[in-house]
């Protein structure tokens, strides 16, 4: 029997749900641990991330919107996976028990929860400084999963959406940048990101790598090329830029760096081999995502970052945290 703390009451106010919509959810919120029935024939794709005040986000993201961004990073890494969203589970850390604060982020977190057909089947509530951890749970045709490592010479490098709108919203909110009409259209971006999740299930039988852009193209870039063994040349004028960005940062070098190094994006970056461009752009139709094509995979190691052709050093402006070698 559960003794009515105020902790349950405030989890079955905010966080339980009337109705269980997953069939494979034996036991959801409300005893020690939940019970789930993974499909026989899939394997399970786990990710945790966190989110602390000061740290990664401040007085700019309303609860509603933490909501919404605290699930959407995490399913935006089961996407790059090719994972299918199923199970969440929720540690939440606050200084004070604030309803109208709960009621805003559950909103915001389960609005999404529900358009993937996630459910949350537990967690944790302690006092403490605003923290907030998310672990989700998805699943993926057994040996059908995406890794980071499966890049080959002559494979193309490719993104999803367009790149550097939540970093340009975050500069402007810095001040780094100058504040333009286009704020509204790119701070959406930096609170609301949409995990690119449909893409990753269909990139499984596609893609020879993929990864979530989160820390910044040319970071995340390195990731897969330093898994994989290779190198890759990409092109900086080919990468997509909103019309929000282009007329917020009409100065290309300063534009350049907010989609290479700005992060935050949550697009996928992936490689495919070129027998499956022609897969590749029929499913693309289907799905109606945009996706650009921004470079070539090559055997030797390294980044090499050109502009119309000729080599272009990415110059550290503030917003890089990348190594030195590029
Ligand atoms: P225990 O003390 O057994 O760990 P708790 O009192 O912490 O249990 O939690 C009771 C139930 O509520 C558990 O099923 C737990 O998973 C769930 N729960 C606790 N916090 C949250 C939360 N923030 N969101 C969703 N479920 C939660
Ligand atoms: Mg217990």
């Amino acid at each position: 029997m559960h003794t009515r703390t105020p902790e349950f009451s405030l989890i079955a106010k905010y966080f339980k749900r009337d109705q269980e919509k997953r069939r494979d959810v034996t036991c959801g919120i409300g005893d020690d641990t939940a019970v789930l029935l993974p499909a026989e024939d899939s394997a399970l794709a786990v990710t945790t991330d966190t989110m602390v005040q000061g740290v990664h986000f401040d007085e700019h993201l309303s609860a509603h919107a933490l909501g919404h961004k605290l699930l959407a990073v995490n399913l935006s890494d089961l996407a790059a996976m090719g994972a299918e969203p199923a199970w969440l589970s929720l540690a939440l850390t606050m200084p004070s028990v604030d309803e109208t604060w709960l009621a805003d982020f559950s909103q915001g977190f389960f609005k999404l929860a529900d358009y993937y057909h996630s459910s949350l089947v537990g967690g944790d509530v302690t006092r403490g400084p605003l923290t907030l951890t998310l672990t989700a749970q998805g699943q993926i045709p057994k040996g059908k999963a995406l890794y980071r490592d499966g890049a080959k010479p002559g494979d193309r490098v490719y993104v999803s959406g367009t790149l550097g709108d939540a970093a340009a919203a975050l500069a402007m909110q810095q001040g780094r940048i100058a504040r333009s009409e286009a704020y509204e259209t790119l701070a959406h971006a930096l609170f609301y990101p949409e995990p690119r999740v449909a893409l990753g299930q269909a990139l499984r039988v596609i893609a020879s790598s993929a990864i979530d852009i989160s820390d910044g193209l040319v970071s995340d870039l390195q990731h897969i090329l330093f898994a994989s063994g290779v190198g890759a040349r990409i092109e900086l004028n080919d990468l997509p830029a909103s019309e929000a960005l282009m007329s917020a940062v009409p100065e290309a070098s300063t534009r350049l760096e907010l989609q290479t190094g700005g992060g935050e994006d949550y697009e996928l970056c992936f490689t495919v081999p070129e027998s499956r461009r022609g897969s590749l752009e029929t499913v693309i139709r289907q799905l109606g995502i945009p996706i650009h094509c921004i470079g070539v995979i090559e055997s030797e190691p390294g980044l090499r970052t050109m502009r119309a052709g000729e080599p272009y050093s990415l110059s550290a402006t503030g917003f890089s945290h990348f190594g030195a070698d590029e």
